[in-house]
C-alpha cells in the first residue's frame, strides 16, 4: 500500500516572514493526523525558518535543488549535506524549470540523485514532456529516456528510497491539467519502465506524484487513478487554505 505524498513547491516565492506565515497557517489548518506525507519546499533562504515553524507537526521540509558535490569551489551552490544540516528530508531534482532555464540535464540529475542519496535525503525526481513532444506523440519515449538516464546505475536498494514526479511541462503553471486518464497512462508507463529496471516488486512500491496545475477541485480524481500516489503542487501551495484543501483530498481527514 503506497502512502500518498503531497508536496508544495514554492519556487522563487516568499520572503522569510512570508514563509513563516504561510507554513504556520498551513500547520494550523491541518488535522493532527493526515493520511499522507506532507512536504513543503521553500526557497533556500527560508529553509531554516520553515524548519523551526514545522517542528512538532507532520510537515516535512524539502529543498528545490542541490549540487552533486558535498563541498568545494562551486560559487552560489548548495550541497546535500548542507540541506540535511538545515533539517531537509527531501530534495526536488530535475524540475522542468531547472531543465528549461538552468541547463539541468538527465546526466546532472543523475549525479545529484547519487549525492542526495549519499546524504540520506529522499530525492523527488521530476520528468515530463513538452507540449510539442506530446503533439508529436513522443511523450512515452521522452519520459522513458528521462527515467533511464536520470536513474542510471542506481541500485535496487537506492531505488527504494526515491519518489518520481510526472509533470507534463504544458500543465505546469498554465491552469491546464492533464486529464486523470492522460496522467494515469504516463504513470503506468513509468511504473512499467521502473519494473524493467528494478524489478516489478520494487516498482510496485515506488510512489509517483503527478504535478501540473493540481488544485483542490481536481486532486481527488487524479489521486483516484491506480498509479498516481500524490501531487507536486506549485501555485496552489502558495496559499495555505488551498494547499490544505489539496492535502485533505480524502473527505474524513
Ligand atoms: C510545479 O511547479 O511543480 C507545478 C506543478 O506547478 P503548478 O502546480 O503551479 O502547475
Amino acid at each position: 500500500m503506497r502512502k500518498p505524498v503531497i508536496a508544495g513547491n514554492w519556487k522563487m516565492n516568499k520572503t522569510k516572514l512570508e514563509s513563516i506565515k504561510l507554513v504556520t497557517e498551513l500547520k494550523n489548518l491541518l488535522p493532527r493526523t493526515v493520511a499522507a506525507d506532507i512536504i513543503v519546499a521553500p526557497p533556500f533562504t527560508a529553509l531554516t525558518y520553515v524548519f523551526e515553524a514545522i517542528s512538532g507537526s507532520s510537515i516535512a521540509l524539502a529543498a528545490q535543488n542541490c549540487h552533486w558535490e558535498d563541498s568545494g569551489a562551486y560559487t552560489g551552490e548548495v550541497s546535500p549535506p548542507m540541506l540535511k544540516d538545515l533539517g531537509c528530508r527531501y530534495v526536488i531534482l530535475g524540475h522542468s524549470e531547472r531543465r528549461q532555464y538552468f541547463g539541468e540535464t538527465d546526466s546532472s540529475v543523475n549525479k545529484k540523485l547519487k549525492a542526495v542519496l549519499r546524504s540520506e535525503l529522499i530525492p523527488i525526481i521530476c520528468v515530463g514532456e513538452s507540449l510539442e513532444e506530446r503533439k508529436k506523440r513522443e511523450t512515452f519515449s521522452i519520459v522513458e529516456g528521462q527515467i533511464k538516464r536520470g536513474l542510471a546505475s542506481l541500485t535496487s536498494t537506492e531505488f527504494n528510497e526515491i519518489i518520481i514526479a510526472y509533470e507534463p511541462i504544458w500543465a505546469i503553471g498554465t491552469g491546464e491539467t492533464a486529464t486523470p486518464a492522460q496522467a494515469q497512462e504516463v504513470h503506468q508507463l513509468i511504473r512499467k519502465v521502473l519494473g524493467e529496471l528494478f524489478g516489478g516488486r520494487n516498482a510496485a512500491e515506488i510512489r509517483i506524484q503527478y504535478g501540473g496545475s493540481v488544485k483542490a477541485d481536481n486532486v481527488a480524481e487524479l489521486m483516484a487513478q491506480e498509479d498516481i500516489d500524490g501531487a507536486l503542487v506549485g501555485g496552489a501551495s502558495l496559499e495555505a487554505r488551498s494547499f490544505a484543501e489539496i492535502i485533505r483530498f480524502k473527505s474524513g481527514d
